[in-house]
C-alpha cells in the first residue's frame, strides 16, 4: 500500500483515501464515487478494527461479505483495496494511541468506552501508510468525523476530511452494515429514528429554538416504539459536542437507539442561515 501511495505522490496524483469496516452498501459507495469526482487514485481499506469494539460488541457477528464488497469496489473503480489485517495493523507489542480529549469522552464514546481510541488509531495509522489528499467520511457519524478534524488539525495532518451527506433507504432508515441485523419486524421499527428527527425538523420549521422541546419530541416518538430502547437523543453543538440550551449556533440533533439486540444511530444537523434554521436530515 505505502508503495503504491508513494509512485502516486512522486506523479504529483491527488490521492483520495475512504476508509471503511466493510459489508459495503450505497452509503460507502457514495463516499467512493465523490472520491473518484475529486480524486486519481482512489483508494479504499477495509478493515474491521478490532479495537474500536468493546468486549461485549458485535465484532464477531460483524457481516463479512468479502467477495461481493470487492464486487462492489470492482464495479466502483476504485484503484486499489487496501486489506491489512489485524496481526499487520496491531503487531505483538503495540502501545501507542490517539486520543482526542473531551470530544472522545461523550456521548457515543460515554456509550461505548475505549470506541473513539481505536478509531483515532486506527484512522491516524491509515493516514500515515497511505497519506491522501483528501479522505472522505460520512455524515452518519458525526462523531467520529467531528474527532478525526480535531485530530487531523491538532496534529498537523495533511489530509482534507471531505464530509459526506447520509444515505437513507427509501423509508428513510439510514443505511448501515448494522442493519443486517435486523429481524423483519425490527426493520419496521427502525424507521422510528428518522421519524424523531423528522417531527424534530418539523418543530425547528414551526419556529421552535428551544433544544428541550425538541429533545422532549424525540423521546416521545422513539418512546411510542415498543422494540426502541433509547440510549440519548440530544442536542448539541456541532464542534464541540457539548448539550445546546437554545439553538442559534451549527448543531446536531444526535440519536443513538437499540433496536432488539442492535444499536442504531442516526442524526440531523441544524444550520442557522440568516435568521432562520435550515435542517438536514
Ligand atoms: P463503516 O464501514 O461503518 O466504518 O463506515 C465507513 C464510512 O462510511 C464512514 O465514514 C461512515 O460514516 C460512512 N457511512 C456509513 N453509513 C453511511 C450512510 N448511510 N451514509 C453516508 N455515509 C455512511
Amino acid at each position: 500500500m505505502k508503495e503504491k501511495a508513494r509512485e502516486a505522490r512522486l506523479e504529483q496524483r491527488i490521492i483520495g483515501l475512504v476508509p471503511t469496516m466493510g459489508a459495503l452498501h450505497a452509503g460507502h459507495l457514495a463516499l467512493v464515487e465523490r472520491a473518484k469526482k475529486e480524486c486519481s487514485p482512489v483508494f479504499a481499506s477495509i478493515f474491521l478494527n478490532p479495537k474500536q469494539f468493546g468486549p461485549h460488541e458485535d465484532l464477531s457477528r460483524y457481516p463479512r461479505p468479502l467477495e461481493a464488497d470487492i464486487e462492489k469496489l470492482t464495479a466502483a473503480k476504485v484503484d486499489g483495496l487496501f486489506l491489512p489485517d489485524a496481526a499487520e495493523v496491531y503487531p505483538s507489542g503495540f502501545s501507542t494511541y490517539v486520543h482526542v480529549e473531551g470530544l472522545s469522552e461523550r456521548l457515543e464514546g460515554k456509550s461505548r468506552p475505549g470506541h473513539f481510541l481505536g478509531v483515532a488509531t486506527v484512522v491516524l495509522k491509515l493516514f500515515e501508510i497511505v497519506q491522501p489528499n483528501f479522505a472522505y467520511f460520512g455524515r452518519k457519524d458525526a462523531q467520529q468525523l467531528r474527532i478525526i478534524q480535531r485530530m487531523a488539525h491538532d496534529l498537523n495532518l495533511d489530509v482534507e476530511i471531505v464530509v459526506c451527506p447520509i444515505v437513507r433507504e427509501p423509508d428513510g432508515l439510514a443505511l448501515s452494515s448494522r442493519n443486517a441485523y435486523l429481524s423483519a419486524e425490527e426493520r419496521r421499527a427502525a424507521t422510528v429514528l428518522y421519524r424523531a428527527l423528522c417531527a424534530a425538523a418539523t418543530e425547528v420549521h414551526a419556529g421552535v429554538w428551544d433544544s428541550m422541546q425538541l429533545q422532549r419530541t424525540m423521546h416521545k416518538i422513539l418512546e411510542s416504539e415498543p422494540h426502541a430502547r433509547v440510549d440519548y437523543a440530544e442536542i448539541v453543538d456541532a464542534e464541540s459536542f457539548e448539550s445546546v440550551i437554545r439553538l442559534g449556533r451549527r448543531s446536531y440533533a444526535l440519536l443513538a437507539v437499540h433496536i432488539g439486540k442492535t444499536r442504531l444511530i442516526d442524526n440531523m444537523l441544524i444550520e442557522p442561515t440568516g435568521d432562520e434554521l435550515r435542517v438536514e436530515l
